[in-house]
């Protein structure tokens, strides 16, 4: 029989809202089991230095997510490696299926799944990905010591690629769409001031050129978006930076969504359309996704589920 586990506080995913819960839940001796998904620490394991984590100046992405899984197990959550394919928002306690087979249970139950990559779409990207078309610098950007790379987006996370990258790379070109950037602005000065980093505004990537034996990218054919022109861009490597969508699969038909895939909650609360079931980190959050605004509604959630539990109880 496969396993089946139980705990009063169930939390869905290990990025600094699910960790934060933890401690939280732990504290309030929910003994909360936390369910950490394919990418244990979440988004921040794939950067390097985080400069906005309060009380530290800068501290590595992987380091600082080391640091509150241990602290969220010091406090008395377990963590279990295991990726929830289905979830049973309908029945009480609610059901959590994991890839593993077992199922687990939870009174009530933090949902913080975070959010995940977006791609452009094009079939020339997925024919190459993993061939020179990757979604993160620090894993992949070091394949491309010498070469000539291209970034696309303009929000922090392109802006910080861009920087990244010129360890690496003889070139970085930033295609944009626009002729502005969202990125913050201590961050446009670094881009503006790098002598490796070209900007090419207005233009948005066609088709990624390359070869199939051996398997690799050439160039991006890139298209003006104000005069239709087409030209080319010669380069090893595509690093798509366009943003993330929010990993709210699992709840699509149970919860209700806005904004592209957010999941809704109450004013002020992590409360989600479900009673006992509450959403915290870039699941919810279409407007900051930042670590420590993550985190900090991951303290909402747990306190909020011990409230409801008490009620629940009395
Ligand atoms: P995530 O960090 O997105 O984690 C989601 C978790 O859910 C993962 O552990 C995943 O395994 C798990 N999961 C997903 N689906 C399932 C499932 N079905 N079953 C079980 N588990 C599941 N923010 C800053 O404040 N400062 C920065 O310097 C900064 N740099 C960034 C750099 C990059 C490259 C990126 C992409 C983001 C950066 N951010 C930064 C944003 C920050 O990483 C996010 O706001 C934050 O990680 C969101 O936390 P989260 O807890 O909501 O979820
Ligand atoms: P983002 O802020 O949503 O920016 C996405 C960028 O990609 C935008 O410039 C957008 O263009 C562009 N874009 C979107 N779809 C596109 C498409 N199909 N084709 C071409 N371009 C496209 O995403 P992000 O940069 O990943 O940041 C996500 C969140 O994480 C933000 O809240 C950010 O502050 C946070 N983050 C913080 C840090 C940090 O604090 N150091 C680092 C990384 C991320 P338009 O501008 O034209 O819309």
């Amino acid at each position: 029989m496969k396993q089946k586990k139980h705990s009063r506080l169930l939390i869905i995913g290990s990025g600094p809202a699910g960790y934060t819960a933890g401690v939280y839940g732990a504290r309030a001796m929910l003994k909360p089991m936390l369910i950490q998904g394919i990418q244990p620490g979440g988004q921040l394991t794939i950067t390097t230095e985080v400069e906005n984590w309060p009380g530290v100046n800068e501290i590595q992405g992987p380091d600082l997510m080391t640091q509150m899984s241990e602290h969220a197990t010091a406090a008395g959550t377990e963590l279990i490696n295991d990726h929830i394919n289905k979830l049973h928002l309908n029945r009480h306690p609610f059901e959590a299926i994991g890839d593993s087979g077992a199922l687990y249970t939870g009174d009530a139950l933090v949902l913080a799944t975070g959010a995940q990559a977006k791609w452009l779409g094009l079939k020339s990207e997925s024919d190459f990905k993993g061939f020179g078309v990757s979604a993160c610098a620090t894993c992949d950007g070091f394949f491309y010591k010498g070469a000539e790379i291209v970034v696309v987006g303009g929000g922090n996370t392109a802006v910080e690629e861009a920087l990244f990258l010129t360890r690496f790379a003889s070139k970085v070109t930033l295609i944009h769409r626009r002729d502005s950037l969202r990125a913050e602005k201590v961050l446009q000065q670094r881009l503006y001031n790098h002598e490796k980093i070209n900007i090419c505004w207005f233009h948005e990537i066609e088709e990624v050129l390359g070869t199939m034996s051996p398997k690799g990218v050439e160039g991006v054919r890139v298209r003006n978006v104000q005069t239709g022109a087409s030209s080319v861009i010669e380069c090893k490597g595509v690093f798509i930076a366009i943003g993330h969508a929010p990993a709210s699969e699992l709840v699509k038909d149970q919860l209700d969504l806005h904004q592209g895939g957010y999941v809704v909650t109450k004013a002020d609360s992590t409360e989600t359309s479900v009673p006992g079931v509450f959403a915290a980190g870039d699941i919810t959050d279409y407007k900051y996704r930042q670590a420590v605004t993550s985190a900090g509604m991951g303290c909402m959630a747990a306190l909020e589920a011990e409230k409801f539990l008490s009620e629940q109880e009395a």
